[in-house]
């Protein structure tokens, strides 16, 4: 079966050997050498002053964020499932949340947001996905993040890029909090997430807030590449290889450029088939599909062609699926997966099958069409 679903992504077999040695005590040289080497690949992933790791999945990093980089009131974007879910971390630790809401498809406005931060003087951070990965939409975030920085440079900008770190570079001149997961694009199993920093992120955390999750304790003790509480040893070994491998394979920008080609050759592809793509602004960490047959396409996907594709939740569920494109893809197992789409609709009985989803995706991918 192929998993092409937009978290959790499929671990890559040296990756997997890599984390099958017996486990390591976190305090000894030994583990230090490699969070030592880990962090050095971060700093060139995250682009920001400082990277953090923790054992938790994604959330606890947006919770971190959220308490450490907010005192008074956060102003979130709700476009998704995950947009929610930072207003809830808010108002869970009886921060005051401002939310502007949209729907899936629809990215946040910058409009809105100056709108909103002119409006209440006690926002002190914004928290935005980069990708939301409810809809496979991508928010204008670094737009967004210079113009509040005009308004006020003070207030916080924390992006959630667990769908878009390792998927595009991100220009994290205005971001102070860079969000990434391990299950996502960084071809992991789930259970690590990560932070970059800024300076003024690092100053504003100051001596912290919480316990497991206060930044500070965790900032202190990485610098001397040890953890506060005990590491995610099997993760970080598994990640310093995933990083290494990215390097084997080309480099950040190599991966970049050619996830940013599948992306683009997927959703013509499909678009060829006369499927309509759901965000109005794509991600390039996914493929989402909005059809009145998304269920039967999903199931006839695993059932008849062995591809397992994800859905949509809450009032898109059945309404849309989603295609992974993050991660070290191999051609031939994108190019099936299109393949597949086509011959689900000719089962339908909604269009006669000719090859066209990956004749499509053969002449964009590979610029034969140029
Ligand atoms: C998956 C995801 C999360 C949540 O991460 P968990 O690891 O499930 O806690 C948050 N934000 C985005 C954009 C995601 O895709």
């Amino acid at each position: 079966m192929l998993l092409f679903t937009p978290g959790p992504t499929p671990v890559p077999q040296n990756v997997r050997n890599a984390m099958s040695d017996e486990t390591m005590h976190h305090r000894t040289p030994e583990f230090e050498k490699i969070f030592e080497k880990t962090r050095k690949h971060l700093f060139n992933l995250f682009n920001t002053d400082e990277v953090i790791m923790l054992a938790s999945s994604g959330t606890g990093a947006m919770e971190a964020a959220v308490i450490n980089l907010c005192k008074n009131t956060l102003l979130s974007v709700n476009s998704g499932k995950f947009g929610e879910r930072f207003g809830k971390i808010a108002i869970a630790h009886k921060l005051k949340n401002v939310e502007i809401k949209n729907e899936w498809d629809t990215p946040v406005s910058i409009e809105a947001i100056v709108e909103a931060v002119k409006a209440d003087s006690s926002i002190d951070a914004i928290a935005v996905q980069i990708s939301e990965s409810a809809g496979g939409l991508r928010h204008p975030v670094e737009e967004l993040a210079e113009v509040i920085k005009e308004i006020n440079p003070n207030i916080m900008i924390i992006a959630d890029g667990i769908t878009a770190v390792g998927v595009e570079k991100i220009d994290v001149t205005n971001i102070d909090c860079l969000i990434a997961g391990s299950q996502k694009a960084l071809m992991l199993p789930p259970g690590l997430s990560l932070l970059g920093l800024s300076n003024e992120a690092i100053a504003k955390i100051g001596a912290g807030k919480g316990y497991y999750l206060n930044l500070a304790t965790e900032i202190k003790k990485q610098r001397q590449n040890t953890t506060a509480y005990t590491a995610a040893t099997t993760l970080i070994i598994g990640l310093l290889e995933v990083l290494e491998s990215i390097e084997e394979n080309g480099g950040l920008d190599k991966l970049y450029e050619q996830t940013a080609s599948r992306s683009k050759a997927v959703r013509t592809a499909l678009e060829a088939i006369g499927l309509h793509s759901y965000p109005s602004t794509p991600a390039a960490s996914m493929t989402t599909i909005d059809d009145e047959n998304a269920s039967e396409i999903r199931t006839l996907l695993k059932e008849e062609f062995e591809v397992n594709v994800a859905g949509g939740q809450d009032h898109l569920k059945g309404k849309i699926f989603r295609i992974n494109q993050m991660g070290l893809i191999p051609v031939y197992e994108i190019i099936w997966v299109v393949n597949a789409v086509e011959l689900c609709l000719a089962k339908l009985g909604r269009r006669t099958y000719d090859g066209t989803a990956s004749k499509v995706f053969n002449e964009v991918f590979f610029r034969l069409d140029v």
